[in-house]
């Protein structure tokens, strides 16, 4: 590939071609920005906020440490400041002459901590706000700008360029792909029958199954979990060397652009392989992203359906196609609702049907489905190791919510989820186990249970 090629692909400029902009050039592309990621909706929230405080409750920041910089409200508020120096239509003008260069303003600074920091996009804020105000939609256009100046943590960064490289945010190879699989296919022989393999580039498959790379890299036991439950259930799935990364961090960076680019992959395997439908890893943004988000870029509707797994286990539970051994896991047992799946993405029952149907011990946390906490590592803060200190502290209120339930077992359908309440279970010395909703399934499958 050539510098050229890659610096198209990444937005990256080469070294030579570097040039720092004007402040003028700067404030440029901050109202290109602008103009592009803000609606009459946008404009009705901004500007609605009554001061009630009722968001307050609903933040996992504020719930975990009342600090008055993480009230919803406040963060619009310095978002509101940014605009009314830069693009309101008399204000700016009376910053004479020259206006203030964005890449020296300290507002920048703040709005970063605001929209990247503070908020993880969760959206719990608008269903607690009378005026139905998203705080989460509205530091999307923040970091949206902050982009625009390069103004991003580098755990969003690095993963997406190498995801444009390469096509997943790992740089896996396809070899490393299929060897993965077929060592994976020789392991699941005896819980599956000799001769048992996974098809990978079967054409007119109904599921293209989109995995999680560090699953393939890290956690080979998780994808043969799912493997496992797509298998028993009879599943015509594939897999892909055309597309392996479920993940899609450029939304979390703010760059329309770059996520249509990252999820144009996973749209272009489908149509190589005319699978009939995509079925995605437990990943909460990668689904948020992919099902709810690429269509509003694109501007019209899909002609095939988007699933995540745990739509396709109820699904299997329902019709009879997977039978389970009962309580192989320790009770009470809780699930975590992850936002993108459960608030933003209408899925709240299916899991539920799922785990019940695994443990006659199923306690709910409270608040829970649309209401539930983010669990402090959403907002691509999982992936930012420097922003690690600010995840854990802020799951705080989920692992009050969890140590309420009494539950010695935490279920979730998100692999960042997952990480992040492990984590904070053990920043908190609370003993339960965290498990993957695929894990408990997948253990459970009568002539397959292991416990
Ligand atoms: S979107 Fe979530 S994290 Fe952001 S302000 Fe609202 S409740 Fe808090
Ligand atoms: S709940 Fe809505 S109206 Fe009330 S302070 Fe928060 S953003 Fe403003």
């Amino acid at each position: 590939m050539t510098a050229e090629s890659i610096e198209s692909i990444t937005n990256t400029p080469s070294a030579d071609s570097i040039k720092e902009p004007s402040a003028l050039e700067y404030i440029e592309k901050l109202r290109d920005i602008y103009n592009r990621y803000t609606s009459t909706k946008f404009f009705s929230m901004l500007k609605a906020c009554v001061n009630c405080g009722a968001c307050a409750k609903a933040c996992h920041y504020y719930c975990s440490e009342q600090n008055k910089d993480f009230v919803p409200a406040n963060r619009i508020k310095q978002l509101d400041s940014v605009i009314s120096e830069y693009f309101h239509p008399i204000k700016s003008k009376l910053h004479f002459g020259k206006p203030r260069n964005p890449m020296t303003n300290p507002k920048f600074d703040t709005l970063f901590k605001a929209a990247f920091e503070n908020c993880t996009l969760c959206g719990n804020c608008a269903l607690a706000c009378p005026m139905g105000i998203n705080t989460g939609e509205i530091m999307y256009v923040a970091r949206a700008l902050l982009f625009g100046l390069g103004k991003v943590p580098s755990g969003l960064m690095g993963p997406v360029n190498t995801t444009l490289l390469t096509g997943n945010y790992l740089g896996l190879s396809d070899e490393d792909f299929i060897d993965t699989i077929e060592w994976l296919a020789e392991e699941m022989e005896e819980d599956m029958g000799e001769g048992f393999s996974i098809p990978i580039n079967k054409e007119n498959a109904k599921v293209l199954y989109i995995p999680h790379p560090l699953t393939l890299r890290d956690f080979p036991f998780l994808l043969m979990d799912e493997l496992k439950i797509l298998s028993a259930a009879g599943e015509d799935y594939t897999l892909s060397t055309h597309d392996f990364d479920v993940v899609n961090y450029a939304f979390y960076q703010g760059s329309k652009e770059n996520v249509y680019k990252v999820a144009n992959t996973t749209l272009e395997a489908r149509k190589i392989l005319n699978a009939e439908s995509l079925v995605l890893a437990p990943c909460g943004h990668g689904y948020r992203v992919l099902k709810h988000e690429v269509e509003k870029i694109i501007g019209e509707r899909f002609s095939f359906p988007i699933y995540t797994l745990v739509e396709l286990i109820d699904q299997y539970v329902q019709e009879g196609r997977l039978e389970f051994e009962k309580d192989l896991f320790e009770g009470p047992v809780t699930y975590h609702d992850p936002c993108n799946i459960g608030r933003r993405g209408g899925v709240i029952e299916e899991p539920r049907r799922v785990i019940k149907a695994l443990t006659s011990n199923f306690v709910e946390m409270q608040p829970h489905g649309v209401h539930n906490y983010c669990c402090g590592g959403g907002g691509g803060l999982a992936s930012t190791g420097d922003l690690g200190h600010i995840r854990q502290r802020m799951g705080k209120i989920k692992a009050e919510q969890i140590q309420k339930t009494g539950a010695k077992t935490v279920v979730t359908g998100c692999f960042n989820c997952k990480n992040q309440i492990r984590d904070i279970a053990v920043i908190h010395d609370l003993d339960f186990d965290v498990k993957s909703i695929v894990e408990v399934v997948a253990s459970s499958i009568k002539g397959m249970s292991k416990e």
